[in-house]
């Protein structure tokens, strides 16, 4: 399987390029830009996890990072990738969201997309979702004003029940 691949640097998967749109192309192209311009090797796992974050919205764990990584490129070895998703979050082109339970998920940061939110999480049905990143200013400016502290929205979803799961049987327990 191995020997009759190319590897990344010899020959760009010009067939899975093509399957993303040229936004999203430009979103990793953008982030490995950016690697180059802090002075950041550009390995093939950097690179594997900027396009697969690059090609989705979904909120996608480490371990489905991986996941697509190793599509991408395949036989990455599973501690390199967690490294690679650690330093780019590291140098800030990466961001992380932990919900009310399991793993933290990740995006591409902000200052990438050009745009930013933040999530909401049901605790029944476990979907994640955005939410206008604007959503929290007044609490925050009252926090602020009342007792000093400066929120931080977006590094944590809030919780509750999505609207399907809401106006499901209220006696089936939620977690
Ligand atoms: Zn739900
Ligand atoms: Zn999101
Ligand atoms: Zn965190």
């Amino acid at each position: 399987m191995q020997d009759s691949r190319p590897t990344d640097a010899a020959a760009p998967d010009a067939g899975a390029e093509a399957d993303a749109g040229a936004g999203q192309r430009d979103l990793a192209a953008a982030g490995i830009a950016e690697l180059r311009a802090l002075g950041e090797r550009v390995t093939p796992a950097r690179r594997a996890v900027l396009r697969v974050l690059a090609e989705t919205s979904e909120h996608l764990c480490v371990d489905d990072v991986l996941a697509r990584a190793d599509v991408i490129v395949p036989g990455l070895h599973r501690t390199t990738v967690y490294r690679a998703v650690e330093t780019l979050g590291d140098l800030g082109l990466v961001t992380h969201v932990h919900p009310d339970h399991g793993p933290a998920v990740y995006h591409l940061d902000p200052s990438l997309t050009g745009s930013s939110h933040l999530h909401v999480r049901c605790r029944r049905c476990g979907e994640i979702s955005d939410v206008p990143a604007d959503l929290l200013d007044g609490v925050a400016d009252r926090l602020a004003r009342q007792i000093g502290f400066q929120l931080q929205p977006d590094h944590a979803a809030l919780t509750g029940l999505c609207r399907a799961c809401a106006a499901a049987d209220p006696a089936d327990d939620p977690r």
